[in-house]
């Protein structure tokens, strides 16, 4: 019951989710406890070094340049700013710092240079390092590599079909491609999605088939519940129900046993018993921190709050992998090979993004008429 498959067919997938809940919690519990410490709970700090302006349609995203929404954006953080709230997530007890950069891609050129550097900086603070920049080239993940790099974030979102409802401008082959350069290295992969963007269950059973038969899986899994934000195409979506996401959790849990299954993005939306039930059926990592990225997420205390009631401590980092060494920019073996690779841009028409972009532009001419 508790081998690691890579063969899991949607059927097989769509019966573990549906099963009545309480035969679904114990399973997914047992499964969790044979693979990782049931107490401990790994807590992650998403910080957005860049913020914005992103050239993507990804209809539940506030940083597409191509949507009006409120969010502020900003250019690369300088590396000491990285460094000062790497230092105070440290404090309050993450082992992990997640830097995020709205690209499409990673450019060889200076900015990709300085993230080289926060990587560095970070993982001489004794922290996980983790990056999620758009999708890298083999080259480029071998230079995150050996800066100490720890992980790699690039999610597949959802199933192969329904990602074409949501994104334009990209290919799930792309998606897969990415993880595939990032596993030509050390780096461990990090790669879930998000519910609630009006996919059906079917689609979250295809988003799991697609995780499960990556070899080896993720070694971490988000599980996001969509945060609708006022100008992105799934604006109107309803809020995930919280039953959606335990079961979504469990399910994960089971057919990816050692992964570690992250509670991320909407857990404003959810309650302590809800956020409970998730870490009894296998969640065992959060991204602390009052922000993700752009969207509210709850306070760092308030999650410390929380352990205590139930018990559960804070992993230490590099319990799962040892510290990656970071190579000096000066030392290093890889160099930028200035590559411009032919990354897919399928830009098939996909109505609600259209409708948005259409109303943002409106938007726009009107307060620029002002
Ligand atoms: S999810 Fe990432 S790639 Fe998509 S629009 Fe947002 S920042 Fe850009």
């Amino acid at each position: 019951m508790s081998e690691v498959r890579h063969n899991w067919t949607k059927e097989e997938i769509l019966e573990i989710y549906n099963k009545p809940l309480m035969e679904l919690l114990y399973e997914a519990a047992t499964i969790h406890r044979l693979h990782h410490e049931a107490n401990e709970v790994q807590v992650s700090t998403l910080l957005s070094i860049k913020t914005g302006g992103c050239s993507e349609d990804c209809g539940y995203c506030p940083q597409a340049a191509r949507y009006h929404t409120d969010i502020e954006g900003n250019d690369l953080m300088p590396v000491q700013q990285v460094k000062a709230q790497a230092l105070r997530a440290k404090a309050s007890g993450s082992s992990r710092v997640c830097m995020g950069a709205s690209w499409r891609n990673v450019k060889d050129g200076p900015e990709f240079d300085e993230v080289l550097e926060m990587v560095r900086t970070i993982n001489k603070l004794d922290m996980e390092v983790c990056c999620t920049l758009g999708m890298v080239t083999e080259n480029q993940a071998k230079r995150l590599a050996e800066a100490g790099l720890y992980a790699y974030n690039h999610n597949l979102d959802s199933s192969e079909e329904y990602y074409k409802e949501v994104i334009s401008t990209r290919g799930y082959q792309d998606r897969l491609d990415t993880i595939d350069n990032v596993r030509k290295t050390n780096v461990t992969v990090c790669s879930g999605g998000i519910i609630g963007m009006g996919e059906s269950v079917e689609d979250r059973a295809g988003m799991l088939v697609a995780l499960s038969s990556l070899n080896p899986q993720p070694e971490s899994t988000p599980i996001n519940a969509l945060v609708a934000v006022e100008g992105t195409p799934l604006e109107d979506q309803k809020p995930v129900e919280i039953w959606d996401m335990i079961r979504m959790v469990a399910t994960t849990r089971i057919v990816l046993p050692e992964t570690q299954v992250r509670l991320s993005a909407g857990r404003t939306q959810m309650s302590q018993e809800g956020q409970a039930f998730c870490f009894f059926a296998g969640a065992n990592s959060i991204f602390a921190g009052d922000k993700l990225l752009t969207t509210p997420n709850p306070d760092v205390n308030e999650d410390m709050k929380l352990f205590e009631k139930l018990g559960l401590k804070a992993m230490k980092p590099f319990t799962k992998k040892v510290q990656p060494k970071s190579v000096s920019a000066e030392e290093s073996e890889y160099k930028p090979l200035g590559e411009n690779p032919k990354w897919t841009r399928p830009d098939h028409k996909i109505e609600r993004n259209e409708e948005a972009k259409q109303k943002a532009k409106e938007i726009r001419a009107a307060e620029k008429a002002e």
